[in-house]
């Protein structure tokens, strides 16, 4: 069984015993939502197949698809290959409601289970610290060569300042010593 719905919210009362499928469109509100302006775009899936069997349900994702963010070496932005599996077991018959780790209990009045939070965690949690535009099967990166370009050229440029104050300071150094009217 497969469905596509647009919420994020599970009917979990109403699910009969077996296995459920659900395939969701992850939009990039889920991020800007939560002012995390890191992820311009996205085009994503999240496939989630919830298992029940008895008084816990076994919740597995898989999410997959792209994501855009800024690549850190050359100031572009580009397409991020995001492709993650996580599983959270979900207990229906408590009173109150907890979490710990990849297990949460539901609270008696909690009749949905919303899964935005999760799909929004685990993509978050599974990004780089460094994201840089990936390498092509030749090795090859696709960063923007002019902006790699202006970069060397900053660098040049810091380094022959620093050169400068350095010679500068020999200079000083020099004439300290050996004063030029003598
Ligand atoms: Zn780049």
């Amino acid at each position: 069984m497969k469905k596509k719905i647009n919420s994020y919210i599970i009917p979990f009362t109403v699910l009969k015993p077996g296995e459920h499928s659900y395939l969701f469109s992850v939009e990039k509100g889920l991020f800007t939502d939560n002012n995390y302006d890191e992820i311009h775009d996205c085009q994503l899936k999240a496939h989630v197949t919830f298992n029940k069997n008895s008084a816990i349900i076994t919740v597995n994702f898989h999410i997959y698809g792209t994501i855009n963010v800024t690549c850190d070496r050359c100031g572009d932005d580009f397409d991020m290959d995001i492709n993650l599996d996580s599983k959270i077991l979900v207990k229906t018959d408590s009173i109150v409601h907890s979490e710990e780790d990849d297990m949460i209990s539901l609270g008696k009045d909690e009749v949905d289970f919303d899964i935005a939070p999760y799909i929004y965690q685990y993509i978050v949690l599974s990004l780089p610290m460094q994201r840089i535009h990936p390498e092509d099967k030749d090795g090859v990166r696709h960063c923007n060569p002019e902006a790699l370009k202006k970069l060397k050229n900053l660098e040049v440029k810091n380094s022959s300042e620093e050169q400068y104050r350095l010679d500068t300071n020999k200079l000083l150094q020099h004439l300290k010593e050996k004063p030029l009217n003598n």
